[in-house]
């Protein structure tokens, strides 16, 4: 199969987990005889300072070239002060917009060397697998009327129906795949938008017997993700539900450095891991690298529907876990891993 991909390293850490992100890809392309053809592009702080913007039109081109897209994050401290507009943050928030990526996938996966780290009892955490699926370019981020005129301040929750029916398809897909059960998650006790969400929700169920569906109001779901996490399977939600709900469910799974995610649109895949460029640690080789290479496992699930390749690298993260050889942040019993040490411990553990 030939895999187009784009790397955009961005960042701080972003470049070297990202690093060994692409080690991995290319080991895995050559291990299973994937024609892989990877380009590199600028993107966020090292965008600015080599060509003054942080999305240039050249890694747009490539970008809406490639299958997927493998970022690693953006954001430089001397950036802080600036306009919104003018930061590294503002290429990722383009770039999202351009590939049209309506649909955000944040798998929460307990891996059992991990238990300690989180804050729940192991008993609570053991076993959890959930992919949190989050709609991206709707709701009261993006509606109108928006703004703040003397006193009053107003923000406009806004979804059609065909926004609706997208990314509700999209949750059902993912749950055939997995244990076959979907949680909407609403307010529609109080919010029209709500309960449109709702009826169309329930009705493109119809098309997925197969599927378990039922609905839980969002407050009631912050709850049963401390409460109960393993109930969850595929827990599909609207824009702000989603940026809160997913940040709660990140927590159970130990360091944030642990996280993969994936943004789907009808034609691109853009995987990041979750975290950002931490600027406290970056040049250190000290950084997980592990967000970014479960990434690399997302991108072959998702984008290029080649499990058996993801699987593998889930399950080599596992083995490496096992063995300890992991960074700082994961607390290990010995001296910590390097950046480096842990793509190698991976790559090792994929065989050749
Ligand atoms: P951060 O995620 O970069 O760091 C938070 C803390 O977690 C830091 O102590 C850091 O050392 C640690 N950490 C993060 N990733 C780690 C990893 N892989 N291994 C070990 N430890 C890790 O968040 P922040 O400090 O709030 O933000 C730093 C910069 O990153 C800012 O400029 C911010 O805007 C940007 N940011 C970018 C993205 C993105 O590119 N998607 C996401 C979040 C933040």
């Amino acid at each position: 199969m030939k895999l187009n991909v784009l790397a955009l390293p961005g960042d701080g850490i972003g470049v070297e987990v990202t690093r060994e992100a692409v080690r991995v890809l290319q080991h895995v392309a050559r291990k299973h005889g994937h024609a892989l053809s990877l380009t590199e592009g600028l993107l966020g702080g090292i965008a600015i300072h080599q060509t003054g913007n942080p999305l240039p039109e050249e890694t747009l081109r490539l970008a809406l070239e490639a299958d997927a897209t493998l970022m690693g994050a953006v954001g430089l401290p001397e950036f802080d002060r600036m306009p919104p507009s003018q930061r590294p943050e503002a290429g990722l928030l383009g770039l999202r917009k351009a590939l049209g990526v309506f649909a955000n996938l944040r798998p929460v996966r307990a891996y059992a060397a991990l238990l300690d780290s989180s804050p729940l009892k192991n008993a609570l955490v053991e076993g959890v697998d959930m992919i949190i699926v989050r709609e991206l370019t709707g709701g009261i981020y993006y509606g109108t009327p928006r703004g703040i005129t003397g006193d009053t301040a107003v923000n406009t929750m806004v979804y059609t129906r065909a926004e609706i029916e997208r990314i509700a398809r999209m949750g059902f897909e993912l749950a055939r795949n997995r244990r076959r059960k979907v949680t909407s998650v609403d307010k529609s006790n109080v919010l029209e938008n709500s309960q449109l969400w709702r009826k169309v929700v329930t009705e493109i169920a119809s098309e997925y017997p197969d599927v378990a569906l039922d609905h839980l109001l969002v407050d009631n779901c912050a709850m049963q993700l401390i409460l109960n996490p393993r109930r969850f399977d595929i827990v599909l939600t609207e824009n702000m539900f989603g940026d809160i709900l997913s940040d709660e469910g990140a927590v159970l799974a130990g360091s944030i450095g642990m996280l993969p995610s994936a943004s789907l649109g009808e034609k691109h895949g853009l995987y990041e891991p979750v975290h950002g460029s931490a600027p406290d640690i970056a040049g250190q080789n000290k950084a997980n690298p592990l967000g970014a290479i479960g990434s690399v496992a997302a991108m072959l699930e998702y984008t290029f529907a080649l499990k058996e390749e993801a699987a593998a690298v889930y399950t080599a993260i596992e083995q490496v876990l096992n063995s300890g050889r992991v960074t700082a942040d994961l607390r290990p019993a010995g001296p910590p891993a390097t950046t480096s040490q842990v793509g190698e411990a991976i790559i090792e553990n994929l065989g050749n």
